[in-house]
This record gives structure tokens, C-alpha cells and sequence, in this order.
């Protein structure tokens, strides 16, 4: 199967010009000048006339069908993997949870069993360790050999994903060891509990509570020691859902100091902000995920964060829950809303707003959605470029049309969007995973299950 895209402007992380893409299967075997394959017979040509083609976009921060203790977020595989290829998402990283009591191979077949023949993109898993008496870090190991090359720790929520520092410490000297790459949900877990414990005693259980009780300063605490620990112990870094100012600045001298250490930022992070809590009466709830949304102040540092690169990366944290059905399990109690929010589906349009809108050159937006989510992970150079020999996963993108956000055309399951009524002009018009057209005028086409999982190289196998 022969397929050529003409008259595109492709855009790399490095490189914009007009061109010609060959492709023969699934790989890119030829790029030209436009017209350069004109003799040649392909089975289907795409004339991207007046619209630029990105390499697919890659969300390494997901979490779909997410098992919480009272609910299950509402995406599966499949729904949500359908959602971010519309949005122009070729490879998602979701998070493979270690239970407390359970080893790590045991956590990585379940979410095997949950994306196998459900994904329609392709997929990578990072494991998430909670518990070293189950599972010695010894067992990073495997976890290497089975192509899961990355490590996530949180230091939030006590009791249930929550790591001490001995924990950290450990899980990094081992991942430094043998090339793995660290991820840290960065919060000061154990005061936020108190200060959570004190909201309700003193009956304050509305969904604004939710981030009185999780105030930035204690994100850039805990952002500031897992890179101390990282630091001793060698291990490279990656900081995820950098929310606040606070956290940027311990990530940025970090960088400063010539570490190993990188920063994710998310759409809801740089578009939405603390005033959303005073919705009326439990719409608040719906801005309910962790890290909270935070100041207007905070959302214009993180832009300016990524516009001197001192973030590298912006992925989504997808991880929805329906308003009606779940999200009112915390009606009551604050502490009971699942957290987490939609958002795989439109990273690609938000982000595209800041090209639009002067806040990102092209080849930048395209390196913080594509490019260096591959580079840091493990898939560069068969994902995020575009090149003879990597994977025709590929975005042709107008720029021109608009689209309105909202719950009612959306392909995300979940019953509302964060960013309903927002308008952004430049959207996927077809995309294309492994020579495959699996999105034509923006809806799916693909067929079921079309997505496969892949193994990662480690960070220090990745040229950086
Ligand atoms: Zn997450």
C-alpha cells in the first residue's frame, strides 16, 4: 500500500518547508520536493493544499479506565484513544498502577488486558510503584525488558499511592542504574492531609476546598526535594503536571544547575484557573483533578515557562469522570470527587492556540507535543518526526477551520468538558497512524483495536 501526501508545509521540531511525503506501509520511505513523486502510482494521494502535516502527536500522561476506590474513570481504551485521535494523538503513555501488596509484572498484565485489541493507537505503559515490600525495586528490572523504560512515584495521597523518601530514594539509585527515567507527581502529600482533615472538621466539604487544601507552595516543596533526592542519587527526572510557579522555578534552577531533570505542563494548567471553584452550586466539581487549577498569575508563568523551555513537555493528565454519576459521589464531600479531568481529545487544538496567538513558534509547538514526548520516552526516531524511516503516523492539520469546544460534539466519554464554549481555529482535518487513515474531516474511520503496544528503549539507550 502506497500513499502520498502533496503540497503539504511539513513541520518538524527543527525544520518547516513545503513538501511531498511518500509512504509504503507503515513507514515514511521518501520525502521530496512538491511534486518529486509525480510519476509514481500511489493507492491514495492527499492533496494538504493550504494545511501543514505534524508528525502525530504523542500524550505520555494518561489514565484511561482508571480504577479508583469508588469509581472508574470513564474512557476505556478504546473510547479514549478514538477521542485523542481526533484530536490528532497518534501514541499515548498511560500509567500501569502498582496495587500495595501486588508486584509490578502483576500491574503491567492488567493494563495490558485493558488496552490489547481495545487501543486504536498505539500505546506504551509507565509503571507506577507504590510498594517496594512487594515488589524490590530488583523488579524494575524486568520492567526494562518488557519495554517499560519509565518510573512514576507520587507524593501525594497518603494511604494509597503515596511514597516515602526512603521509597523515592531507592526507586531513583535503581533507575539511574539501569537507564530508566523517573516521574514524579510532586505535592507535600502528608500536610495536605491535614490540611484536608482540618477543611472537613470544620465543615467546609464544597468543591473549592479541594484547593484551598492543596496550596502551590507545597507542589514546589515537594517539586524542589524530589530533585534534591534525584540529584543524589543520579537519576534523571521528569517532573509531571508542573502546575504553579512555585514548581516551575524549582525545575527551571534545576536546569539551570546543568541536571538531569525535565517539566510537563497540561492545557488545564495554562487555560483554567482557580475562579472555575465558584461555579454555581457543584459545577466547581467539574474542575476538580490534582494538582488544582491555580492563579491566572500562575497560568502565565507556565507560558512563559514554555516559551524559555524550561518546560519541555505538555501532555493532558487524561483522566475523566462523568459530572452526573460520579463526580457527585463528593456532592457532599469534597474529598470524595474523583479526581481528575478530560482532556486528550483537545491538547493538540489548545496548544495550537498558543501558535495561533504568538505565544509559540510552529516548530516549538510541534517539538512539546511530538517530538521531545519522544525523545524523553523512548520512541524517537520511530515516533515524533517526520522522516524516511519512522512510522507514518502523521496529522495533516487546517488551519483555517474552526471548532467549538464542547461536550455535546466531543468523542470523549464523559459528559462535559472543562473547556466547553472555547473556540480554536486549527484543527486536525485527517490523520494517519502507520500509513493507516484512521480520521478523515476530523471523525474516526479506523477500524477496532488498530493500535499496538511498544516496547521503549531505556533514556540512556535514547540519545539526549
Ligand atoms: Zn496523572
Amino acid at each position: 500500500m502506497r500513499t502520498l501526501i502533496t503540497n503539504g508545509h511539513i513541520v518538524t521540531a527543527i525544520a518547516d518547508y513545503a513538501g511531498d511525503i511518500l509512504i509504503d506501509g507503515e513507514k515514511i520511505t521518501a520525502i521530496g520536493l512538491p511534486g518529486a513523486f509525480a510519476s509514481l502510482q500511489a493507492d491514495t494521494v492527499f492533496d494538504a493544499q493550504g494545511n501543514y502535516v505534524f508528525p502525530g502527536a504523542i500524550d505520555v500522561h494518561t489514565h484511561m479506565e482508571l480504577p479508583l476506590p469508588t469509581t472508574v474513570a470513564s474512557d476505556d481504551f478504546e473510547t479514549g484513544t478514538i477521542a485523542a485521535a481526533c484530536g490528532g494523538t497518534t501514541t499515548i503513555l498511560d500509567f500501569a498502577n502498582q496495587q500495595r501488596g501486588h508486584t509490578l509484572a502483576e500491574a503491567l498484565q492488567a493494563w495490558h488486558d485493558k488496552a490489547d485489541g481495545k487501543a486504536v493507537i498505539d500505546y506504551g505503559f509507565h509503571i507506577t510503584i507504590t510498594d517496594l515490600a512487594a515488589a524490590p525495586e530488583t523488579a524494575m528490572d524486568e520492567m526494562i525488558t518488557a519495554g517499560v523504560t519509565t518510573f512514576k512515584l507520587l507524593m501525594a495521597y497518603p494511604g494509597t499511592f503515596m511514597v516515602d523518601d526512603e521509597t523515592m530514594y531507592r526507586v531513583m539509585r535503581r533507575s539511574a542504574k539501569i537507564g530508566g527515567l523517573v516521574m514524579v507527581h510532586a505535592e507535600n502529600g502528608i500536610v495536605i492531609d491535614l490540611l484536608v482533615r482540618e477543611a472537613v472538621a470544620a465543615g467546609h466539604t464544597a468543591p473549592g476546598f479541594h484547593a484551598l487544601t492543596r496550596p502551590s507552595i507545597l507542589e514546589g516543596e515537594a517539586t524542589q526535594r524530589a530533585i534534591t533526592l534525584a540529584a543524589y542519587a543520579e537519576a534523571p527526572l521528569y517532573i509531571v503536571h508542573v502546575s504553579c510557579a512555585h514548581s516551575l522555578r524549582a525545575v527551571a534552577a534545576a536546569r539551570t544547575r546543568g541536571l538531569p531533570v525535565w517539566g510537563e505542563t497540561c492545557p488545564q494548567y495554562l487555560y483554567l484557573n482557580d475562579s472555575h471553584y465558584a461555579a454555581p452550586g457543584f459545577a466547581g466539581a467539574k474542575f476538580v483533578c490534582t494538582p488544582p487549577m491555580r492563579s491566572v498569575a500562575d497560568n502565565e508563568a507556565l507560558w512563559l515557562g514554555l516559551q524559555q523551555r524550561e518546560l519541555q513537555v505538555v501532555s493532558t493528565d487524561h483522566a475523566p469522570f462523568n459530572f452526573a454519576s460520579q463526580k457527585e459521589l463528593g456532592l457532599h464531600d469534597f474529598t470524595k470527587i474523583p479526581n481528575g479531568l478530560p482532556g486528550v481529545e483537545h491538547r493538540v487544538m489548545l496548544l495550537y492556540e498558543g501558535v495561533r496567538t504568538g505565544k509559540l513558534a510552529l516548530q516549538h509547538f510541534v517539538d512539546l507535543v511530538a517530538t521531545t514526548p519522544a525523545r524523553l520516552f523512548g520512541l524517537y526516531p520511530r515516533k515524533g518526526t517526520i522522516a524516511p524511516g519512522s512510522d507514518a503516523d502523521l496529522v495533516i492539520w487546517n488551519p483555517e477551520r474552526s471548532m467549538t469546544i464542547s461536550a455535546a460534539t466531543q468523542h470523549q466519554r464523559v459528559d462535559y468538558t472543562p473547556y466547553e464554549g472555547m473556540q480554536v481555529q486549527g484543527v486536525p482535518d485527517t490523520v494517519l497512524l502507520r500509513g493507516q487513515t484512521i480520521v478523515q474531516n476530523g471523525e474516526y474511520v479506523g477500524g477496532k483495536g488498530g493500535g499496538k503496544y511498544l516496547p521503549r528503549a531505556t533514556f540512556s539507550e535514547q540519545l539526549m
